[in-house]
């Protein structure tokens, strides 16, 4: 154990404090939020805001892009525009951050956790399809759950650390079943499948700009889409739904206040100029940690799938039993080098106890004996 502890130390070239994810801000971030300040427009309206918009429309290759003040916000949004409403059924993957499953809450529809395949991490396509043809039928290009009467709405698989999920399958067995696929590509900003995109697949995709993720804003998020209408709505929705007009407070319905403000963006625009420096230096650290476990007994590296390409936002490993993974926590935590384990499914916490579930027999597997390791850019 203490010789991996040792490797990362080495890695990163220091005896202090190592965190498993922290912001590099190398660029024009300072310029960007002065320009920003001395404009005065700090809130909700700006020129870094349409910028960041077009610039980030332009490097995922979706046709439009909304930004919002979290992924959470961004994921609500992208659900009530797949039409989720309240008693409708959504189904994700138990192996999730639970803003995944709180944002399914927000719109009063209730999550089903599904399997994961073991070498994505992502919602199985096996696992889809039997619960879909086990468990639903379709009524008029409505997918129906035969044991709630309920309409599953929508499907929300969710790319893990980076790593791209099985999305064409999933895509597929969604259109079959008339269900709308949102993609939770909080963590898999510069991550592809098949040269496509991860967060371009489904009818929307929302990211995450938290500060732990791949680039920050402090606090923010997006929605892609291709579709001018969901777009517009997006747009809608997230500025409190209030009609366009010189002075007079005219809103049409219930919205929202999820609009990113400008210096949140003008931070983000300068981040987004270094993304494909954190990429390769990300790239080349998932490396060096891959040669490095090769030779390391009962511990797992985590690499990316078959036909993807991975942006390794966050690094991790498979141990052979929780023991020895709750082990490696302890000692490496004791040594300042900074490791978690994956979170606890979604299905165990308090909340979502009750909700539907298959056998969840990876999700269960990969709980207990998964773990993340320091991944910051180094630069
Ligand atoms: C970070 C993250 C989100 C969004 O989180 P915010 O903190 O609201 O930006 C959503 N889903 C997953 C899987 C995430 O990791």
């Amino acid at each position: 154990m203490i010789e991996i502890i040792n490797f990362i130390k080495k890695l990163y070239d220091t005896d202090e404090f190592i965190a498993l994810h922290e912001p590099k801000f190398i660029g024009n971030e300072k310029k960007y939020l002065t320009e920003c300040i001395d404009s005065t427009y700090v809130s909700s309206v700006g020129a870094f805001v349409d910028r960041f918009e077009k610039d980030f429309a332009a490097y995922v290759g979706s046709k439009y892009a909304v930004a919002t003040v979290n992924g959470s916000s961004a994921l609500h949004i992208a659900l009530l525009l797949a039409d989720v409403k309240r008693d409708d059924e959504v189904i994700t993957q138990a192996l999730s951050f639970v803003a995944t499953s709180n944002a399914i809450s927000y719109t009063g529809a209730s999550p089903i956790f599904l399997d994961v395949d073991m070498d994505t991490l992502g919602l199985s396509p096996d696992s889809l399809k039997s619960f879909l043809s086990l468990n639903c039928e379709i009524i008029e290009q409505k997918c129906i759950n035969k044991n709630t009467n309920n309409i599953i709405k929508a499907c929300v698989p969710m790319h893990t650390f980076g790593h791209p999920c099985k999305i064409d399958e999933l895509k597929e067995i969604c259109q079959n079943w008339h269900i709308k696929l949102v993609e939770d590509a909080a963590e898999s900003l510069g991550s592809h499948y098949q040269d496509k995109h991860t967060g371009t697949f489904g009818s929307l995709g929302v990211f995450s700009f938290n500060g732990n993720k791949i680039i920050t804003s402090g606090g923010g998020g997006v929605i892609v889409t291709d579709n001018k209408e969901l777009a517009k709505r997006a747009k809608h929705l997230t500025t409190t739904a209030k009609v366009p007009h010189p002075y007079e407070y005219e809103h049409d319905e219930i919205g929202y206040n999820y609009r990113m403000p400008n210096l949140n963006a003008a931070l983000l625009c300068a981040q987004l100029e270094q993304l494909k420096i954190f990429l390769e230096d990300k790239r080349d650290l998932a490396q060096k940690y891959k040669t490095f476990f090769t030779n390391i007994d009962d511990i797992e590296f985590i690499k990316e799938p078959k036909n993807a390409q991975s942006n390794y936002w966050l690094n991790a490993l498979i141990f052979k039993d929780k023991s020895s993974r709750d082990n490696f926590l302890k000692i490496s935590n004791d040594n300042i080098v900074m490791s978690r384990p994956v979170w606890k499914l979604l299905s165990e916490l308090k909340m979502f106890k009750k909700c539907q579930k298959d056998t969840l027999k990876n999700s269960k597997y990969l709980s207990e004996r998964v773990l993340n390791i320091p991944s910051g850019v180094r630069l």
